[in-house]
C-alpha cells in the first residue's frame, strides 16, 4: 500500500486557488470608500451576465439566499409545490419550504445522479395523485453536469411551471438546447432563472456569495428589491404622494418605500471584488479542472468494474465541480467508511455528494412514504475525489494508485 508522503500537501475534495491579483482586488476595496454593495458589485453583475449570456444577474449573500430568492420571486407559497432532486445540497429544497411551498422530491439516474425528464414526469404524476400544484421545477447540475435540459424544460412548459436552474456546480457548463446548439448555463436559455453559488468550494469564489441570473426584467426587478428589504428608491415605483414629493413635485432627497418585505441578501463590494478576479479566470479554471478530469478518466480505465466515474451526460460539456466515482463497495468488499479513512490517513480527502435529502428527519417526517431507488443507488456508491485548480497530474495519479489498493479489482491488484 501507498504511504502517506510527509512532504505531500493535504489534497482535500475541492479548495480555492486564490492568486495575487485576487489579493490585490480585496486589499483594494479596503482602502476604497465602500466596503458593502458599492461599485464592485455592479462591476461584478455586469461581468457575470455578459460572461453568461443573461440579461440581469442579481448578486446575493449566498446561493442559498439567491435560491430563497428566486422562490419569493416567483410568488412560490404554501399550498403550491416545487418539485427538486433529492440528490443535491440540502439549500435547493430548504429554500422552497422557505416560502412555506411544498417539496416534492424527483428521483435521479443512479449512474450520475441527474434528474431525467422520465424522474421529472414521475414527480409530476406523484404530485398531481397528492392533489397538489406544482409552480416550479428545479434541475440540479450536479458536479457540473447537466441532464436534458430541453426535455426537461418542455415538461415543465406542459405543466405550466417555471424553471430554476441550482447551477450552483456548474458555472462554466454549456448545456444542450434541444435544436442542436450550445448555451452556456446561466444564460437562461431555457429556464426562468439560474442560481449560482461562491463558496470557496465551487468553481468561482467570493468567500461567501451568490446569484440568480434572468432574462426577464420583472423577475429582475423583484429579486433586486428583495434583497434589499424589499425597499424601492425609484420615484416612478412610489405608491404614496403626498410623502414622496415635495410642493414642486421633485421625490424627497431621504425618501424610499417598502412596498413589500424583503431581506439583508445583499453581496459586499470585499466579496465582489474577490469573485470578480476570479471570474476573470474562469477559462483558466475550466480549463485545469478538464485536464484532472481527463487524467483521472485515463487512470481509472484500467481499473476495473469496481470504479468508475459518473456517467457522463451527453445533454452537456461539462466544467467539472467534482470529480464523482461510482464504487461498488459490496463486490470489492469494503465499506465506503473505510475507504474514506484510510485514504484520509494517506492525505487524501474524499465526500459524499449527496445524501438523499428525502432521506433527511425533517422531509421524512413531511413524506414518510417515498421511495427513490435512483438517488438510493446513487447515494451507495458514489464517491467524490479531489478534484480542485492547484492539483497536478501527480496527485491524481497518487490518489488513483491509493485507491485502486484499496478497491481495486482482484484482477487489477493481481496483476500490480
Ligand atoms: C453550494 C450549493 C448550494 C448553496 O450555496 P451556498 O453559497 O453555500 O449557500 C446550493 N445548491 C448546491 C447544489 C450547492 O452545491
Amino acid at each position: 500500500m501507498t504511504e502517506a508522503d510527509p512532504r505531500r500537501h493535504f489534497l482535500p475534495y475541492g479548495r480555492q486557488a486564490i492568486d495575487e491579483a485576487d489579493i490585490r482586488a480585496v486589499v483594494e476595496v479596503l482602502k476604497s470608500d465602500y466596503l458593502t454593495t458599492g461599485p464592485k458589485v455592479a462591476q461584478f453583475e455586469a461581468a457575470l451576465a455578459a460572461r453568461l449570456g443573461a440579461r440581469f444577474a442579481i448578486s446575493n449573500s449566498s446561493g442559498t439566499a439567491a435560491l430563497h430568492l428566486a422562490c419569493l420571486a416567483l410568488g412560490l407559497g404554501p399550498g403550491e409545490a416545487a418539485i427538486v432532486p433529492s440528490i443535491t445540497f440540502l439549500a435547493t429544497a430548504n429554500a422552497v419550504r422557505m416560502v412555506g411551498a411544498t417539496v416534492v422530491f424527483a428521483d435521479v439516474d443512479p449512474e450520475n445522479g441527474l434528474m431525467r425528464p422520465e424522474d421529472l414526469a414521475a414527480a409530476f404524476a406523484r404530485a398531481a395523485a397528492a392533489g397538489l400544484k406544482v409552480r416550479a421545477v428545479f434541475p440540479v447540475h450536479l458536479a457540473g453536469q447537466c441532464a436534458d435540459m430541453a426535455g426537461l424544460a418542455a415538461l415543465a412548459k406542459q405543466h405550466d411551471c417555471a424553471v430554476v436552474e441550482d447551477a450552483c456546480h456548474a458555472i462554466g457548463t454549456r448545456h444542450a438546447c434541444g435544436d442542436g446548439s450550445m448555451a452556456a448555463v446561466g444564460g437562461c436559455r431555457l429556464s426562468d432563472m439560474a442560481v449560482l453559488s461562491f463558496h470557496p468550494v465551487k468553481t468561482v469564489a467570493a468567500g461567501e456569495g451568490g446569484a440568480v441570473t434572468t432574462n426577464d426584467p420583472a423577475l429582475a426587478q423583484r429579486l433586486e428589491r428583495l434583497r434589499s428589504h424589499g425597499m424601492v428608491r425609484d420615484a416612478r415605483d412610489f405608491e404614496i404622494a403626498e410623502m414622496a414629493f415635495d410642493q414642486a413635485g421633485d421625490a424627497n432627497p431621504w425618501y424610499y418605500e417598502m412596498p413589500e418585505i424583503g431581506w439583508n441578501y445583499r453581496l459586499s463590494d470585499i466579496h465582489a471584488a474577490l469573485a470578480l478576479s476570479q471570474l476573470n479566470r474562469l477559462d483558466h479554471f475550466v480549463a485545469a479542472r478538464r485536464d484532472l478530469a481527463r487524467r483521472y478518466d485515463e487512470l481509472l480505465a484500467p481499473l476495473g468494474d469496481e470504479i468508475r466515474p459518473i456517467r457522463r451526460s451527453r445533454f452537456c460539456e461539462p466544467a467539472l465541480h467534482l470529480y464523482s466515482v461510482l464504487i461498488d463497495f459490496d463486490g470489492a468488499g469494503i465499506e465506503r467508511a473505510q475507504v474514506m479513512n484510510r485514504l484520509r490517513a494517506q492525505g487524501i480527502g474524499t465526500q459524499v455528494h449527496y445524501i438523499p435529502v428525502h432521506r433527511q428527519p425533517y422531509y421524512r417526517r413531511l413524506d414518510p412514504g417515498l421511495v427513490l431507488p435512483g438517488a438510493d443507488g446513487y447515494y451507495r456508491r458514489t464517491l467524490s475525489l479531489p478534484l480542485f485548480v492547484g492539483m497536478t497530474p501527480a496527485d491524481v495519479a497518487h490518489i488513483v494508485g491509493c485507491l485502486g489498493d484499496l478497491v481495486g479489482s482482484r484482477r487489477t491488484r493481481a496483476a500490480s
